[in-house]
């Protein structure tokens, strides 16, 4: 199996889910089968026992699990059944390692559940996938850099400004240890970041800071996708520049700006060949794209 982890920097709310389920869009369109996972980072057990006006709605699957709604945009663009084990939270993972009663190692834990998870086939099919796409949120990012922004993300965003630094830190960890159990081949980081647009002005810093940060706890991002709050593309000057300072070439830049249906994001990262850069990165066997994706 090849795994994509996808994170995000700088604030929640920033199109990870959207960004991560039109990735595996685009790889089910080269005939490869496609799986999700997605990382919460929260001690409950699962989101049925929040409170939806700070949570958001929750999204009911084919066996009963309550869950996140992005599990619910994995179902609608993969086309696929998922189960409740695909949305993994701190919570599951505690009550797993305590159940077992052995000497509990909570990264190992993690990592077997991602590793049992992506291999149960979820379409008619009842194949094994090939790919698993891993959406896991890292709060510690911003925490840690924005300071006086945290504020007031917690007030935008109460349920995930108050994940704090020790809850996510176990997953950080785990994702820096699996891409080593699983070899470099068969892992990919795409990174989720906020590039804000002022006057017209597109900044990096916060993606330099945040890649910075994604560096040191040892996860170096393949793929840097920019998001822009507002409908205008990323610029060429914004993308060198967020090469150059972030360290890597700029076809692992992609930008990623509000369009009017999320729909559209498939094809807006189609446009800048993640496909391509995938299939060679991961060394999957190059289908041709599908030609009612062109
Ligand atoms: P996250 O997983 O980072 O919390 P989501 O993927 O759930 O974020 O997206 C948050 C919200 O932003 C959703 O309502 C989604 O429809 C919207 N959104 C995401 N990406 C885009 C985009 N490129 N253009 C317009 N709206 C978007």
């Amino acid at each position: 199996t090849k795994y994509i982890v996808v994170s995000g920097g700088v604030v929640s709310g920033i199109g990870k889910g959207v960004i991560a389920s039109s990735t595996g869009l685009l790889l089910e369109t080269t005939g490869l089968k496609v799986t999700a996972i997605k990382i919460d980072p929260y001690m409950n057990i699962d989101a049925g026992t929040m409170r939806p006006q700070e949570h958001g709605e929750v999204y009911v699957l084919n066996d009963g699990g309550e869950v996140d709604l992005d599990l619910g945009n994995y179902e609608r663009y993969l086309n696929v059944t998922l189960s409740r084990d695909n949305n993994i939270t701190t919570g599951k993972i505690y009550r797993e390692v305590i159940e077992k009663e052995i000497v509990p190692h909570v990264t190992n834990a993690i990592q077997d559940w991602i590793d049992r998870v992506s291999k149960i086939p979820v379409d008619e099919s009842g194949e094994e996938p090939d790919v698993c796409i891993v959406e896991v949120s890292f709060p510690i990012l911003y925490r840690r850099i924005y300071c006086p922004q945290t504020l007031i993300i917690c007030a935008i965003t109460p349920a995930w400004g108050t994940v704090g630094d020790i809850e996510s830190a176990p997953f950080i960890e785990a994702m820096r240890q699996f891409q080593f159990r699983v070899g470099h081949e068969n892992f990919a980081l795409i990174h989720v970041s906020l590039v804000p647009d002022m006057h017209g002005e597109q900044k990096t810093k916060p993606t330099q800071t945040t890649v910075h940060a994604l560096r040191g706890l040892g996860l170096l991002p393949d793929l840097i996708a920019c998001r822009l709050i507002v409908q205008k593309p990323l610029e060429p000057a914004t993308k060198a520049k967020i090469s150059m300072f972030c360290h890597v070439a700029p076809e692992q830049v992609v930008g990623v700006h509000d369009v009017s249906s999320v729909y559209h994001v498939p094809l807006l990262l189609q446009s800048q060949n993640i496909v391509e850069y995938l299939q060679k990165r991961l060394n999957l066997s190059s289908v041709n794209i599908s030609p009612e994706m062109q």
